[in-house]
């Protein structure tokens, strides 16, 4: 069913309207890659969708492709790691929208590629920093503003190599599992404030951020063993995103779904 095609069936004038119509969702890291593409989606859907990443021309180029594209779409400057930027990215959403009915946290980093040991600590902080523990700040900063409209959805972005980790992307391979722990907690946390909160197990997905993994040897000779036939697109992801945080996902909380093309096979 294409999505203007959704009946509002409490409507007695029986009356056709989009599956997130008037919702307001924040994207992190939605200047391209995955984010864009959610962002995208969900405003194909009927949302206003406030877009985000760390660079400013960024930020501008996609605004104008997706205004262009006749979306309802804001942007504004946001590392994720850096707590002003967060207030200000919520702060943003209100004054622009009023109100904020979804989050999709997608931004993340992996500072090194190569073999666990030779891992720093500088590295594991700055990868639980801004993979982890920013994202727990922005959801306990956007929370009590999705509480006042009564409902609302959380997606985390985590990924297939949280449930396999990979020891050449070691340190952000555990940021995904801590990732599938904290949709857990937060889901039992705010279900009693009807706040639904699910995560996406991303598999191998053609960006600027799986090109590298392409490249080192190490991974590529685990790839086919794995599975991985193809790379998925970011388009890919989209749909599941915009699904999770309707009305048609309103029973379905804490829970991680894979977008692997079958690569994680779980009972
Ligand atoms: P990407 O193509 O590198 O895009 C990243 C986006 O995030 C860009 O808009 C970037 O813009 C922004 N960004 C990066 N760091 C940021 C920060 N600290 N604060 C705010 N924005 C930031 O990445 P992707 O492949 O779409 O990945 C998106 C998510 O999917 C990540 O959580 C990643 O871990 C997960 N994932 C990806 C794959 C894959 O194969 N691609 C697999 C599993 C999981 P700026 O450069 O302007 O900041």
């Amino acid at each position: 069913m294409s999505p203007e095609n959704y009946l509002i069936k409490s409507n007695a004038n029986a009356k056709y309207q989009k599956p997130l119509q008037d919702k307001v969702a924040i994207v992190t890291g939605s200047t391209y890659g995955i984010g864009f593409a959610i962002a995208r989606r969900l405003a194909q859907d009927g949302a206003h969708v406030l877009i985000c990443s760390r660079k400013t021309e960024n930020v501008d180029k996609a605004v104008q492709q997706l205004k262009e594209e006749g979306l309802s779409i804001s942007g504004i400057q946001c590392h994720v790691g850096n707590e002003k930027d967060r207030e200000k990215l919520c702060a943003t959403a209100l004054v622009t929208y009023g109100k904020i009915d979804i989050l999709i946290c997608n931004a993340a980093v992996n500072p090194f590629v190569g073999p666990l040991f030779e891992t720093t600590e500088e590295v594991w902080k700055k990868v639980f920093h801004v993979n982890v523990i920013s994202t727990f700040l922005l959801i306990k900063l956007v929370v009590p503003h999705i509480q006042k409209q009564g409902r609302g959805s959380i997606i985390i972005c985590s990924s297939f190599s949280g449930y396999m980790p990979h020891p050449y992307i070691g340190p952000y391979s555990i940021t995904k599992t801590a990732l599938l722990g904290l949709t857990n907690m937060l889901a039992q946390a705010l279900r009693f404030m009807n706040i639904r909160v699910n995560s996406l197990a991303l598999g191998l997905i053609n960006t600027s951020f799986s090109k590298v993994i392409k490249q080192i040897p190490e991974m590529k000779s685990k790839l086919i063993p794995l599975g991985v036939y193809r790379f998925g697109e970011p388009e890919e992801c989209a749909g599941i995103a915009s699904f999770l945080c309707s009305e048609d996902a309103s029973y379905i909380n804490g829970e991680n779904i894979g977008v692997t093309g079958g690569v994680l096979g779980r009972l």
